[in-house]
């Protein structure tokens, strides 16, 4: 077996990945570093579509294929209209980050990118890496899998999952409002669930659908399909039309502490690292701020790991998590109070972190107390048995 040495290694070229290569590519403190991107597949495929919100300009706006100001939230018969500014709710094909990603990296020197499924990874001193002909070693190792501990299932973490399968329709007349996307729709669910669907209207007579479910377990393929053929027939009123692409996934929702699995200068990113957001499934946005702090770190020689997942907001997630966990039948009407009774821009600050104390008692004031009290106690008495 050969052996090949670099400064920093990047294993998974998907969102985490990339953000973090494409922020070093641009950085000049990286510029005499040897960096090494380890990806398993081509990475030549729309495989998901990215949706997050931000506010005005934004990093990968000349690759965005479309964006709203408003939205609209629907619950039985409520409607909220959800007037957004000064956030922009933008949609970007992977296809299109990964190409760009791509042809930008593979034309730096300072970057080798090797098509390669990883192994396994030794932490000795430098870090080994070893792929299926070839050993890497590398200082400084970011890694896009998911720690194997994730998968047993006997822990006190709740585990939910977002699975979702999603169509862009084409219809042969003017159906879609291009300005006004569907945030979340309640209006047709898989009974007992936190289920719903949204609409992401392309252009005229594009749109994407996805029926989305935030449960334990998977529906058959036939049944994703079956709600969302009632849910355009029956809510957007469209009876004939072309499924022209369609996308299908699954994003764990969980409390699960993948930090501590990143071990001194071998650390997890991207969903392996705990960036998605647990109790919504995002994580694009995170990858971004995730990987700047992570460099900024590195620069100053901060344990690398340092102020990435914030501990008030993981204990809201776990909160609401177990929530949904236990009681998921409830979640409609938990959103339904959420976008009701808070504004968007509340909702989205503290989505992101970026709420006061006293926003957050704001906002934890308009849900109803019991359920949350419940999840508070049982939470306790877990902690406590581990002691
Ligand atoms: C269909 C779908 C739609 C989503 N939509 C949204 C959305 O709208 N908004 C949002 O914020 N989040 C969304 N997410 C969640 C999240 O943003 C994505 O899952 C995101 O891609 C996670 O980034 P990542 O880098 O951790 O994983 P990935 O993007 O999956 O990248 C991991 C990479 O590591 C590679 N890899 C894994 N193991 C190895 C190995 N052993 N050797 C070499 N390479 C390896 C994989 O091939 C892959 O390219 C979506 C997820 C899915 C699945």
């Amino acid at each position: 077996m050969s052996t090949l040495n670099f400064d920093i290694a990047i294993i998974g070229a998907g969102a985490a990945g990339l953000h973090l290569a494409l922020a070093m590519h641009d950085d000049p403190y990286f510029r005499n570093k040897r960096i090494l991107i380890l990806e398993k597949s081509a990475k030549d495929k729309n495989d998901r579509t990215w949706c997050f919100w931000e506010k005005g300009e934004g990093l990968w706006d000349n690759l965005i294929q479309h964006s709203w100001s408003r939205g609209d939230f629907f619950y039985k018969d409520n409607t909220v209209p959800l007037n957004i500014t000064p956030y922009r709710y933008k949609l970007l094909r992977s296809i299109d980050f990964y190409e760009f990603a791509k042809k930008k990296i593979t034309a730096s020197s300072m970057f080798d990118w090797v098509e390669e499924d990883v192994q396994s990874v030794s932490n000795e001193s430098p870090i080994q890496i070893n792929g299926l002909k070839t050993v890497y070693t590398t200082d400084i190792l970011f890694d896009s899998r998911i720690p194997n501990e994730f998968m047993k299932t006997q822990d006190s973490y709740t585990r939910l999952l977002q699975h979702f399968k999603g169509w862009v329709i084409k219809t042969n007349y003017d159906a879609f409002d291009t300005d006004c996307f569907s945030m979340m729709d309640f209006r047709l669910v898989w009974p007992e669930t936190t289920s719903f669907t949204y609409v992401l209207p392309l252009n005229k007579r594009e749109a994407m659908v996805e029926f989305t479910l935030f449960t334990s377990s998977l529906l058959q393929k036939e049944d994703y399909e079956r709600m969302l053929k009632n849910y355009i027939n029956d809510i957007l009123k469209i009876q004939e039309y072309e499924i022209i692409e369609q996308e299908q996934g699954v994003i764990p929702m969980s409390d699960f502490p993948f930090e501590k699995y990143s071990k001194g200068n071998h650390i997890r990113i991207g969903t392996a690292g705990g960036w998605v957001k647990p109790s919504t499934g995002y994580s694009f946005k995170n990858c971004e701020r995730n990987s700047r702090k992570l460099i900024a770190n590195l620069k100053m020689n901060k344990p690398l790991n340092a102020g990435l997942l914030k501990r008030k907001s993981r204990i809201y997630d776990t909160l609401f998590l177990d929530v949904l966990y236990r009681q998921n039948y409830r979640g409609p009407a938990l959103f339904n109070t959420m976008y009701s009774k808070i504004p968007v821009q509340t909702i989205f600050a503290f989505l992101d972190d970026q709420t006061t104390f006293k926003q957050d008692l704001f906002i934890m004031s308009r849900f109803p107390t019991k359920p949350f009290v419940f999840s508070i106690l049982k939470k306790i008495a877990q902690r406590w048995k581990k002691f």
